[in-house]
């Protein structure tokens, strides 16, 4: 058992529902090569998030496989699959802590990975513009934080574990457009790096991506690069 390398994912025939007799997901082939930028967009509802929850393990189709370079997900240690991808979620949840422990969670971080990390999600400068700069408390929930910062905060967040894939779910509340070409500089900065798989709600924040797929009631309907879409 080891960490993932390649970060190659590849999706064959998956079939998955919440109730089995209602199917969300129906019949998705896909290959993400390692290191590309993906994304996936389609109406709410259409199963994104379900996809990127089955690719994290939180379910278990009921029929098709997944592979991560080679390899079926479920033969992944937890220890090993956790410390090998980074979510950053719809919602993201920011502790009553500091801007250092909430990039941290606890884990053996050095300053110097923080602050690359940081820099990576575009949030650096932004948080050494608060009084205390990375010992700030960002507060209860990230009050003082907007949508967008908190993504930003998770990025980073998810970043400092140096995955292997970076799995992000685009908030579908308010982003402020500044902010949500933040998002967009940073992972266009980060293909090739790892394997990126983004839920886009705005088609323009995987502007950049190798490939995007468009979800249509639980199957793929399309796909192609932006401008081709
Ligand atoms: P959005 O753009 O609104 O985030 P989405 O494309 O991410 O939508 P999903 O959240 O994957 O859509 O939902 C796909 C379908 O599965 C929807 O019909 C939804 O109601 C249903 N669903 C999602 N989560 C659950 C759950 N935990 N239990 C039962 N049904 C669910
Ligand atoms: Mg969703």
């Amino acid at each position: 058992n080891a960490l993932m390398e390649s970060g190659e994912v590849h999706i064959s025939h998956l079939t998955f529902g919440y109730a089995p007799t209602h199917p969300v997901l129906h019949d998705i082939n896909l290959f993400i090569p390692s290191g590309s930028f993906f994304g996936i967009v389609g109406h709410t509802g259409s199963g994104k998030s379900t996809l990127m929850s089955l690719l994290l393990r939180f379910y278990t189709a009921q029929s098709g496989s997944i592979t991560i370079d080679g390899r079926s997900i479920a033969d992944f240690s937890d220890e090993h699959f956790r410390a090998s991808v980074g979510l950053v979620p719809q919602e993201p949840f920011l502790l009553a802590a500091s801007a250092r422990e909430n990039i941290t969670m606890g884990r053996d971080i050095s300053e110097a990975d923080v602050i690359e990390a940081a820099k990576a999600a575009h949030v650096h400068n932004l948080i050494l513009q608060l009084e205390q700069g990375y010992d700030t408390p960002l507060g209860e929930g990230g009050a003082r934080l907007s949508t967008g910062q908190k993504q930003l905060i998770a990025i980073a967040r998810a970043l400092a574990g140096k995955p292997r894939i970076l799995f992000l779910d685009e908030a579908t509340s308010h982003i402020d457009s500044e902010t949500e070409q933040i998002v967009q500089i940073a992972l266009s900065e980060l293909r090739h790096q790892v394997t990126i798989i983004a839920i886009a709600h705005r088609l323009s924040t995987i502007r950049d991506a190798d490939c995007i797929v468009v979800l249509n009631h639980g199957k793929l309907a399309e796909r192609g690069k932006h401008q081709e879409l």
